[in-house]
Formats: C-alpha cells, sequence, structure tokens
C-alpha cells in the first residue's frame, strides 16, 4: 500500500541548529589563535592538539549529533542548575608564566556554587562504560583548583544511564601542567586520544596502536608536592 503521507525535506530546525554551533564557534575563533590561551581542557589532553588548535583552529568544527545532542543536553541540565542557584558556564582564568612569557589557562565550568564550593561538570555520550574518565576527573579537579572549591561533581548522561560521581579536592600543580603544554612534552596524553582527534590527518605524532577504551589510560595529573 502506498503511504498517505510523503515527506518532504526540510532544515528550518536544522539551520537553527547549525547557526547556534556556528556563532559560538566565530566567537571563539580569535581566541582559538591566540598562542598565549591555553584552555583548560588542553591541560588534561595531548599538547600537540594546542598547536594545532592554534594553527588548524577551523578543523575543529563538527556537526556530528552526538555533538549536537551532548549541547541540548549541557542546556537543559544548566537552565535547571541556574534555578538551584548556580552560575552556569562559569568562566574562570588565572595567568601563568613560563620562560618568561605569560600564559592564560581559561575555562568555562558547566556549573558552579561559589558559596558551597561545589563544581560540576555535565558529560555525554554513546556509553557510561568506563565512567568517571580520568580526563574527566582531571579536567574537574583542575577546575577546582582553580577556583578553590571542595567538592566537584561529574554527572554522566548516556542513552541507557545517568550517573553522577563526587570527588573532594586534590591539590595539584597546575604551573607544571602549563609547562608540558607550553613545551609540547605529552603526544597523545591518552591511548585512545588519536581516534578520536580532528588533527589526526595532519600530525605525525599519531598513535597508529588499537586504542584502549577510556577510562584505562596511564598517566594522571601530577601532585603537589
Ligand atoms: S593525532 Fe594524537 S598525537 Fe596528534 S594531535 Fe591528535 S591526539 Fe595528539
Amino acid at each position: 500500500m502506498e503511504p498517505r503521507f510523503f515527506p518532504i525535506a526540510s532544515s528550518y530546525i536544522l539551520r537553527l541548529i547549525y547557526e547556534e554551533q556556528l556563532r559560538e564557534f566565530r566567537d571563539r575563533l580569535g581566541e582559538m589563535r591566540d598562542p598565549h590561551v591555553i584552555y583548560v581542557t588542553e591541560l588534561v589532553s595531548c599538547s600537540q592538539k594546542r598547536l594545532f588548535r592554534i594553527n588548524f583552529p577551523e578543523l575543529t568544527l563538527g556537526f556530528e549529533p552526538p555533538m549536537i545532542q551532548g549541547a541540548l543536553i549541557h542546556r537543559g541540565l544548566e537552565e535547571l542548575l541556574r534555578e538551584q542557584g548556580f552560575v552556569t558556564e562559569a568562566p574562570v582564568e588565572q595567568e601563568y608564566v613560563v620562560d618568561g612569557e605569560t600564559y592564560k589557562v581559561k575555562g568555562r565550568m558547566d556549573a558552579y556554587e561559589p558559596d558551597k564550593g561545589v563544581v560540576v561538570e555535565i558529560k555525554t555520550g554513546r556509553s557510561a562504560i568506563g565512567t568517571p574518565r580520568e580526563h574527566h576527573i582531571d579536567q574537574l579537579q583542575v577546575y577546582m583548583n582553580l577556583v578553590d572549591a571542595k567538592l566537584g561533581i561529574l554527572i554522566y548522561v548516556t542513552p541507557d544511564r545517568i550517573l553522577e560521581y563526587s570527588f573532594e579536592k586534590r591539590d595539584i600543580v597546575i604551573q607544571e601542567l602549563v609547562e608540558e603544554t607550553v613545551h609540547n612534552k605529552t603526544h597523545p596524553r591518552w591511548s585512545w586520544e588519536c581516534q578520536y582527534c580532528p588533527f589526526n590527518r595532519i600530525c605525525i605524532y599519531r598513535n597508529t596502536e588499537k586504542a584502549q577504551a577510556p577510562g584505562k589510560q596511564a598517566q594522571s595529573l601530577p601532585d603537589k608536592r
């Protein structure tokens, strides 16, 4: 039997989502080219990625459904946390000096409650296997150290699970991470990283070995001495 209704291709909503992604990207493009900016996520990942980000920022622009889904979940959950008194998309910035040059470490906490000293990071993905992931804990700990928060929460929202983990602050040496990043010492940081890297087609350090699942990595943050 013939279907009663024939779908017609449309792009009204798609266009809205696409334009929003593009606007956010364009807003950040100038900053992405700045060699004196280091993002918090770059302190806990491959240091070569930062150099590629400075030179080829456009390669990081994607329009993949999991990414869009993640952005929309962030929006929804952040709205809920705002109603509970959290500051959402809270900017954090601190300067560090390496070899006489000043670098700005910059990031945005998904949610922050300054009175209680709580940082929240929202993570989305296809699976909750291997959570809490080490690089997510590291990122959370960097934020907690930057704002001197007592408690950090990681919340994972995946198609089949919603999991929440909490962590007390562990003192870490951010200066060491900044030096390691500026001197491009660790490429990649995690064995699985190259597989998901937007620069893997132009990178001589690309790890071609079979990647381990996230959560089984070897390296982590340096403890404060
Ligand atoms: S391909 Fe691997 S080594 Fe190269 S920049 Fe990406 S994560 Fe780093």
